[in-house]
């Protein structure tokens, strides 16, 4: 098949830690070259934020990116890209010229909106349109009330993508059920989750050297959602206990460990380290390049993922393909990914002694820690490698190319919903 990808802020090419580049882009981009490596030709259609961006990045054979103009060349916050959808959508439909893909597999409500303005302005028939929203406005609204920075037109312009675009996959079960709250009929919808990459992420690389105490690990971008914060509060927690000889390493933030000053999240956290005396044993690393995150998880006794919500969360699979036991709120994503008591441990969002309570359990039974670690490296290996996520998505394709064969498919922007 020939597939375009539209990811309009989440470059497989970013760097990844800062607010607005994480899961989304590991995702596009692994699952690019697993449908590249099997056989698909793919094009990633993405934003230019630099005026200095080459127009097109050949990957690896039947893989290129391709920035489109849509707004200033300049780093912008999501939530402010709305106004350049249009353009984006201008863009990728000149890119396909009078050869329009077979498919459009779409990333995030906005490029929704522009991927099926492209597709159905291309050709005579249409291109068939396949949806990951990634994340929802409606959950991050329950979670984030007034801090949403969301446009307000994402209440109903998001929703008009679930019900327009030809199958909508969700990245876990949690999301079928808010998919269909939204109004998305059950049956155009499909699960594919995220995976993980088993050839950088295994147990039998080196771990980077640490001292004599316990490590537990948060990685991700700093967003207050993520609840890091939760994560320090659990370690004083464990020191009130006598479970002193206790680190955090906080890896993720705009910027390596250096210039994490001007990180208004990285501040809020060490401001609470010290309130609660904890600041001594707690390193904040920064952001941490893709390839050294295999050694930095190897490293640390248990990775502690406390989100109050999450879509679906890439970190505990890599945590789980290196073997190191996971402790996570049992949201989202979590509750597919994680099995409480074989391959990690569950706890309720945003409780802290909840959290203290299973990380002692973990650091002082390093025996459960290792068999539940092992059982996760296992879980890990045999359901989420990007190879079998890219079979799922294909079938979802394959299910939108059969719907496209029927008449009457795709609405104008704005139309009647389906
Ligand atoms: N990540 C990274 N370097 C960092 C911080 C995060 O490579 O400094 C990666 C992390 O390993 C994971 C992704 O960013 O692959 C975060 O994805 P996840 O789904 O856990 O969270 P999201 O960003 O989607 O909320």
């Amino acid at each position: 098949m020939r597939i375009s990808m539209v990811s309009e802020h989440a470059s497989p090419l970013a760097a990844l830690g800062g607010v607005d580049a994480g899961g989304q882009n590991v995702h596009v981009a692994a699952l690019s070259v697993a449908l590249a490596a099997r056989g698909h030709t793919v094009q990633v259609y993405t934003r230019r934020d630099d005026p200095g961006l080459p127009d097109r990045v050949q990957v690896q054979d039947g893989l290129e990116v391709v920035h489109v103009t849509a707004g200033p060349a300049l780093p912008l916050p999501k939530d402010d890209l709305l106004p350049y959808m249009g353009q984006l959508a201008d863009g990728v439909l000149a890119d396909w010229g009078t050869e329009p893909p077979d498919v459009v597999h779409s990333h995030f409500w906005m490029s929704g909106l522009a991927s099926l303005e492209a597709a159905r302005n291309a050709g005579d028939e249409g291109v068939p349109v396949v949806h990951t929203f990634h994340a929802l406005g409606t959950v991050k609204k329950r979670h984030q009330g007034a801090e949403d920075t969301s446009p307000p037109e994402r209440a109903w312009l998001e929703p008009s993508v679930g019900r327009r675009a030809d199958r909508v996959l969700a990245t876990c079960s949690d999301e079928v059920f808010e998919l269909k709250a939204m109004g998305v009929p059950t049956n155009r919808i499909s699960i594919a989750p995220c995976g993980v990459d088993l050839s950088l992420f295994s147990s039998t690389g080196p771990a980077e050297p640490r001292g004599r105490r316990h490590r537990i690990a948060a990685v991700g971008r700093l967003v207050p959602r993520k609840g890091v914060d939760l994560a320090i509060r659990a370690l004083a927690l464990l020191r009130d206990e006598g479970l002193e000889d206790v680190e955090l390493l906080i890896v993720g933030g705009s910027s390596d460990s250096a210039g994490l000053e001007s990180d208004p999240e990285a501040r809020r956290l060490l401001a609470l380290a010290r309130s609660l005396g904890v600041a001594d044993r707690v390193l904040l690393r920064g952001q941490v390049p893709r390839e050294q995150m295999p050694a930095v998880l190897r490293s640390a006794d248990a990775v502690v993922c406390a989100p109050w919500y999450e879509p679906f969360g890439i970190v505990p699979l890599e945590a789980m393909a290196c073997a190191v036991p996971v402790v996570a709120s049992a949201v989202g994503g979590l509750i597919d990914t994680v099995v409480h008591g074989k391959t990690g441990l569950h706890v309720p969002p945003r409780d802290p002694a909840a959290l203290a309570a299973a990380l002692s359990e973990l650091l002082q039974n390093p025996r459960y820690a290792r068999r539940l670690g092992a059982a996760g490296k296992q879980r890990a290996s045999a359901r989420y490698s990007w190879d079998r996520v890219a079979l799922d998505t294909e079938k979802a394709y394959q299910l939108a190319l059969g719907a496209a064969a029927r008449p009457g498919r795709l609405q104008p922007l704005g139309g009647k919903a389906l």
